[in-house]
């Protein structure tokens, strides 16, 4: 496909649709929308328009439907697979300002917002009447609803429940030629036809851009309780969790983090962290309303891990206490951009048993080419992020890296799972798409981006391979 280049015609236009004040061409500004959080991917965009509502959405994608140009959605630019990077250039299109709460409806226990909110605005405000929008990327703090629709976001409390994708009941989708498709609203049950939100869910913006989301929300648990768990090895922490999860106890989150990485966390942080020397924390939580009760669930869950080897558990009741259990989980993505030389941020996901397993393959993987994994995640979920690291003197070749993320991800693939769980295909994954599905599957999701995007102009370079 040819695209056309934005020239001051086209620049012209966008501005009379979105005001000269939400247009973006100098160079330095323009870099901020070139890249996302994934190490090593950036590639500049013609142009950023900032749209302040569905109908400028609509316009910007009419002119590049005409023109043939593309366009790459924006929310807050987190992304771990290099999707919101606008790899052939042209408009990138941000959702940074559509940030209103349009409605919450407490009858129906729903929300409606404008997609570029930060998740974690959202949940402040609902938090403020009791309410409770639980998907919680710990990107939160940046993250837009907007991206958390387009990647089917996760976080430590999906365990219990559940990723974006199960909260999305209503969508307004901007499609490739501008046209608007009001789709589902505030209803719990709907099968009228094939279900496009939940392909357009996780589509990673390659199918249309959501502009407004209608979304289950929940009340607001009163009590929460965090614990810290440290374990000698990984397979301990693995066995409790497996057994804990055949239990009638269910955790809001069970996280974990390497004794590497929580070494290196300290290190960051420049502070002490419990049983620095064990190989294993992990961080279990309760949610619930009734405090004997959850109480009870927290010495059981307790005792459970002291009988799996635990070295201690620790209780954090109170907001400092559990901030400071979660601090070193939080400081990770910022601890290993700083203090390591990342090469590759990955996302793999096992039946969790097979855990250990995959952390060992995962090392023999990197060992070959002097690097280092560094792994924590949702291990609840069977979920483990692996960043890899180098020496900050030590190059690796891109067919190096290449190779040994192949080994990764054909090693995660051995043992059941999968290359991505909840960061995407995006960019950075497409060489790769083929090892983990079939051809036919491939073909089938082509095929369906060529009905919604007959042009390929919205995020094209994305997901598949020659695309
Ligand atoms: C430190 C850190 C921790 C993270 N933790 C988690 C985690 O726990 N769980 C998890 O799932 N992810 C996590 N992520 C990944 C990332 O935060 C999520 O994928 C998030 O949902 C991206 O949202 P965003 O607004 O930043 O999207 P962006 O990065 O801006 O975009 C992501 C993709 O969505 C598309 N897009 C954005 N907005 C729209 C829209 N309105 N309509 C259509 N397409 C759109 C973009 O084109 C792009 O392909 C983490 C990232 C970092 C850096």
């Amino acid at each position: 496909m040819k695209y056309k280049k934005v020239d001051h015609q086209i620049t012209d236009k966008l501005r009379a649709i979105v005001g000269a004040e939400n247009i973006v061409t100098d160079p330095e500004a323009l870099e901020n929308y070139s890249h996302d959080e994934t190490p090593l991917y950036s590639s500049m965009p013609e142009i950023a328009v900032k749209c302040t509502s569905t109908e400028q959405v609509s316009g910007v994608m009419r002119i590049a439907h005409e023109n043939c140009i593309p366009v790459t959605p924006r929310g807050g630019g987190t992304c771990l697979s290099a999707g919101a990077v606008p790899v052939y250039g042209g408009i990138v299109l941000s959702l940074e300002k559509m940030t209103k709460i349009i409605e919450i409806d407490r009858d129906n226990m729903m929300v409606v917002v404008e997609t570029g909110i930060v998740t974690e605005q959202l949940g402040k405000e609902l938090a403020k009447q009791g309410l409770f929008f639980p998907p919680d990327p710990v990107s939160l703090d940046s993250c837009t609803i907007g991206g958390n629709i387009a990647e089917c976001a996760g976080g430590p409390r999906a365990m219990k429940y559940g990723v974006t994708r199960n909260y999305v009941t209503g969508i307004v989708a901007v499609l490739a030629d501008g046209s608007v498709a009001k789709m589902g609203g505030k209803l719990l049950k709907n099968v009228t036809g094939y279900d496009l939100i939940n392909l357009i869910v996780g589509s990673e913006g390659t199918l249309a851009i959501v502009t407004e989301a209608t979304i289950r929300i929940l009340p607001l648990p009163k009590i929460v309780v965090d614990l810290l768990i440290p374990f000698v090895c990984v397979e301990d922490a693995t066995n409790f969790t497996v057994e804990l999860l055949q239990t009638d106890i269910m955790p809001a989150a069970i996280e974990f983090m390497e004794g590497d990485v929580v070494r290196i966390v300290s290190k960051y942080l420049k502070k002490e962290i419990p049983y620095m020397n064990a190989n294993a924390h992990t961080i279990v939580e309760v949610d619930g309303n009734e405090k004997p009760k959850i109480q009870a669930i927290y010495s059981r869950i307790g005792d459970l891990a002291l009988r799996h080897g635990a070295l201690d558990v620790l209780v954090g009741e109170g907001t400092r206490d559990r901030d400071k259990i979660w601090e070193p989980r939080k400081k990770i993505g910022d601890t290993l951009k700083d203090l390591t030389k990342n090469v590759t941020r990955e996302d793999l996901v096992v039946p969790k048993k097979q855990i250990p397993q995959l952390i060992r393959g995962l090392k023999n993987c990197a060992k070959k080419y002097e690097a280092k994994v560094f792994a924590f995640g949702h291990l609840g979920d069977g979920n483990i992020h692996a960043d890899v690291s180098v020496e900050k003197t030590k190059q690796l070749t891109a067919s190096e890296i290449d190779k040994m993320r192949r080994e990764m991800y054909e090693t995660a693939i051995s043992l059941g799972g999968t290359i991505t769980a909840e960061h995407g295909v995006g960019l950075s994954k497409i060489p790769y798409i083929g090892i983990a599905i079939e051809e036919k599957q491939i073909d089938l999701m082509r095929k369906i981006k060529t009905i919604f995007d007959p042009k390929n102009i919205l995020n094209p370079g994305k997901i598949f391979p020659n695309s």
